[in-house]
């Protein structure tokens, strides 16, 4: 009969254990009977080393429950800050590059403009000081643009002839 009252007080014990959050175990309690409960487990804690190691127990494996998905919350939360800001950056970083390239390429267009409209007005003002035809100091100045883009052409041409002639060499080599 003790025996079966005793397994009686160990269930309650344990099944107190397990509905009790671990704070209300110790803190005061606004229910009377809960309060009645808890002295009552408190007490079997004191005589019964099995469920205190029960309550220990439990109070640990709710303890680390709790505590891992904060950590995994804490984690997550930190990681998406991270990638939320490196991708702001990055987008900052694009639109100051696509800033450049379009600055760049308004200043390289109104150079061009600029210098092309001066060297009008000087090939217009050579030709008048020289005293000559329009048409001749037009094809001056058609002549004067179009040199870089020849002397660059032609240069490019010279070079490929030559790697030409080095492959040539180097063919004949292998087979002599
Ligand atoms: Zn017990």
């Amino acid at each position: 009969m003790n025996s079966v009252k005793n397994n009686d007080a160990h269930e309650r014990a344990r099944r107190l254990i397990a509905l009790a959050a671990p704070e209300t175990l110790s803190a005061a309690d606004r229910f009377s009977d809960q309060a009645s409960s808890n002295a009552w487990l408190a007490a079997h804690l004191e005589t019964c080393a099995s469920c205190r190691a029960f309550a220990e127990n439990a109070a640990e494996t709710i303890h680390r429950l709790r505590a891992i998905p904060v950590a995994a919350e804490r984690t997550l939360v930190s990681t998406t800050q991270i990638r939320v800001r490196r991708r702001a950056l990055e987008l900052q970083r694009h639109r100051e590059r696509m800033w450049t390239v379009a600055v760049t390429c308004t200043a390289v267009t109104l150079c061009a403009l600029l210098s092309t409209v001066v060297l009008w007005r000087g090939f217009e003002w050579l030709g008048a000081r020289a005293q000559l035809a329009a048409s001749v100091w037009q094809v001056g100045f058609l002549l004067f643009c179009v040199m870089p883009a020849l002397v660059a052409a032609l240069l490019l041409l010279a070079k490929d002839k030559d790697n030409g002639k080095h492959l040539a060499d180097h063919t004949g080599s292998y087979r002599g």
